[in-house]
């Protein structure tokens, strides 16, 4: 904690650098302090390793589960407090919300209050879940900005494991421009280096891997508005580059550690005697709808791939129809939705719907009443790999193209 209360109630704060370590030493010694929201004492760590800050004693645990805050998390959270504050908003450390329960890192009080939480150690999926409903449920946004040393990144991918997905944002700056822009995001703050990094153009190609784009900030530079919408520059070129990288990657690969579901769809193909890596391009489209599934759109769009290629000709399939197919065993699907509690939630059924009428812009699909089928004579038999990889990459730029036209 950065802020403590005294003998007479008064707040002290160790932010702003109102006092030498002298005068909080001779502090220590005259007064006692205490935690703002549960009133136990408190200590004042005045050390040379870490950021000087006010901490719970072990045996009186705060009433409000917190987490222990490293030498990061202190200095991120000051300096975020610092940069809020110069740029005209009026935050408030670790303001106690008592309907609740929780104590923001940073509160900015407003029209529109916003907590914000600089999330530098691992807690659970559940926790980060309730915290985020909590505020929610008091009409206060969220904002989550992960620790810079949580970013984890291999080539152009990101990983967002464990809780980390569910603090994606969605921005609605701009109407997408391009037909794989994303407005999906997440935030991190580096305090060494006073750096903002914003990881947009989010596109999942498995549970825990993303495509995505970056823009950095040095925080003088940057305004606490672009949290909430930031500037996400885009580029296709590269975007669909990594695309079709994942995807030859995904072609080629060697099925050492397979997921439960990716294990359940081989089974599934050869079953149905159909070529697992031979899939057809048109398989493993990307559009920024697809991050509401959990499972990559390479494997929930075959698995579509499959039903639609073994119904009858004349049958007519809608989204809600392929809802109902594809179940794992018990309550898994090959539909799973991604958890993802701070982006507007959209229907599953809108999803699959987005994918076929990709499929019916491609020309590989056609669509009647809100139902579709394949058009035979335009689904090719196995291709070499070669083609198939040269496909994969031909078959974005068709889709560009369409929709260029469609916006002309
Ligand atoms: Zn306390």
């Amino acid at each position: 904690m950065l802020i403590a209360a005294m003998d007479d109630g008064r707040l002290i704060s160790l932010v702003s650098p109102d006092f030498t370590r002298s005068e909080l030493n001779l502090l220590r010694n005259r007064k006692r302090f205490y935690c703002p929201v549960c009133r136990s004492p408190v200590r004042l760590r005045l050390g040379s390793k870490k950021k000087w800050h006010f901490s719970h004693h072990p045996k009186y645990p705060c009433i409000i589960e917190t987490e222990p805050e490293s030498t990061a998390h202190l200095s991120g959270k000051e300096d975020l407090f610092q940069w809020t504050k110069a740029n005209g908003r009026t935050p408030e450390l670790e303001h106690y919300i008592p309907e609740i329960h929780q104590r923001p890192d940073i509160y900015l009080p407003g029209i529109h209050p916003i907590a914000l939480e600089y999330q530098c150690s691992t807690i659970s999926e559940e926790k980060l879940h309730a915290r985020t409903c909590g505020y929610m449920s008091v009409g206060i946004r969220p904002i989550w900005i992960l620790g810079g040393a949580r970013q984890k990144k291999i080539r152009c991918l990101a990983r967002l494991s464990g809780f980390e997905s569910q603090t994606i944002q969605f921005s609605n700056r701009n109407a997408p421009s391009h037909p794989f822009f994303s407005p999906y995001y997440v935030s991190y703050y580096y305090p060494a280096e006073k750096r903002i990094c914003f990881a947009g153009h989010l596109h999942p190609v498995s549970k825990t891997m993303y495509i995505t784009q970056e823009i950095n900030h040095m925080i003088p530079s940057a305004r606490p508005h672009q949290l909430i919408m930031p500037a996400l520059p885009f580029s296709p070129e590269s975007f669909k580059q990594d695309w079709a990288d994942c995807k030859r990657r995904y072609r080629l690969s060697v099925p050492s550690h397979l997921s439960r579901e990716e294990y359940w769809l081989r089974q599934q193909a050869y079953r149905l005697r159909m070529n697992y890596s031979g899939f057809p391009s048109f398989v493993g489209l990307p559009h920024r709808d697809y991050i509401h599934f959990s499972l990559p759109p390479c494997l929930w769009q075959m698995w579509i791939y499959f039903v639609m290629t073994h119904s009858p000709p004349d049958l007519w399939l809608t989204p809600d129809m392929l809802m109902r197919t594809g179940k794992i065993g018990g309550t898994e699907t090959v539909f799973l939705r991604r958890s993802l509690p701070l982006c507007p939630k959209r229907s599953l059924a809108g999803v699959i719907k987005t994918y076929l009428e990709q499929l019916v812009k491609l020309n590989k699909a056609e669509g009647k009443e809100g139902a579709y089928r394949f058009r035979a004579s335009r689904i090719a038999g196995d291709l070499p790999l070669d083609q198939l990889l040269k496909q994969d990459r031909l078959v974005l730029d068709s889709l560009e193209r369409v929709h260029g036209q469609m916006n002309k």
